[in-house]
């Protein structure tokens, strides 16, 4: 599932490739992909294209936003040829100029809304920081995990404290820290705190840097592959960087990677 890295690493393509083209029409392909809230006739010009947590947000002049989630296996892919598809297009964005941007989503749980630029989806009201903005702190981070005896991996994959972070790479930012994902969240000390935040920040810097992370389905607006997968270091890997065998186990039904003698 693309995570923030994948997410802002599209929402940079789209910002390259389709800022201001004037939507001529969404042609949904396949039923149960595309949600209108309000009859429209027109949407006018994309005007803006932003990220908040793994949705990305499309505005346009005519006061409409397109709100994306690409869930498991989403791609957003832009193409110069009109007649060229791809093997799971769900919906296509078509544009003035003669080019689209294809939805392609095999396992189909991805979306598209259309809503009125001050309408909000219920989602949003629920969603937790944005981890690389400078709210979040430890002192945030202190307050979430008061009381919290849940481990700290799933408190750190819960969208409704911090938003955008999924399994490959909260495996990474535990490693990072030397912290053990089963610790329950309400036990980790202020350096441990620390040390989450500071590698949340730099590991998810360093994705983006790197245009996000491609295990199997993930890809760029130009439909290119990231090359994060080369940086990782605990997640489906045999040994850590010391030479330790990794343990692979299951935690709320996802699998967590982690290195039992490197991470305490
Ligand atoms: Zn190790």
């Amino acid at each position: 599932m693309p995570e923030l890295p994948e997410v802002q690493t599209i929402v940079n393509g789209l910002n390259q490739k389709i800022l201001g083209k004037e939507i001529k029409k969404i042609i949904e392909l396949r039923p149960g992909t595309v949600f209108w809230q309000n009859p429209v006739t027109s949407l006018g010009n994309i005007n803006y294209i932003s990220r908040r947590g793994k949705y990305i947000l499309i505005q346009t002049s005519k006061d409409f936003k397109l709100v994306i989630h690409l869930r498991m296996t989403g791609k957003l892919i832009f193409e110069t040829d009109l007649t060229k598809t791809s093997d799971h297009v769900r919906a296509e964005l078509v544009f003035n100029d003669n080019t689209k941007l294809i939805f392609d989503d095999v396992r189909t749980f991805g979306e598209i809304q259309i809503l009125k630029i001050n309408e909000e989806i219920e989602a949003f009201q629920k969603l937790g920081v944005e981890p690389l903005s400078d709210e979040f702190d430890s002192q945030y981070l202190k307050n979430k995990l008061k009381n919290r005896k849940a481990p700290i991996k799933s408190i750190l994959l819960d969208q409704r404290i911090i938003s955008g972070l999924g399994n490959i790479y909260v495996a990474e930012i535990l490693f990072r820290s030397k912290i053990d994902p089963r610790i329950p969240g309400n036990r980790l000390k202020k350096k441990q705190l620390e040390s989450i935040v500071s590698e949340i920040k730099t590991v998810l810097q360093e994705a983006i840097k790197h245009n996000g992370t491609t295990i199997s389905d993930y890809r760029s607006v130009e439909d290119k592959t990231g090359e994060f997968q080369n940086f990782l270091k605990v997640y489906r890997k045999e040994y850590c960087e010391c030479g330790h065998q990794i343990k692979k186990i299951k935690q709320a039904g996802r699998s967590t990677y982690y290195c039992p003698v490197c991470q305490k």
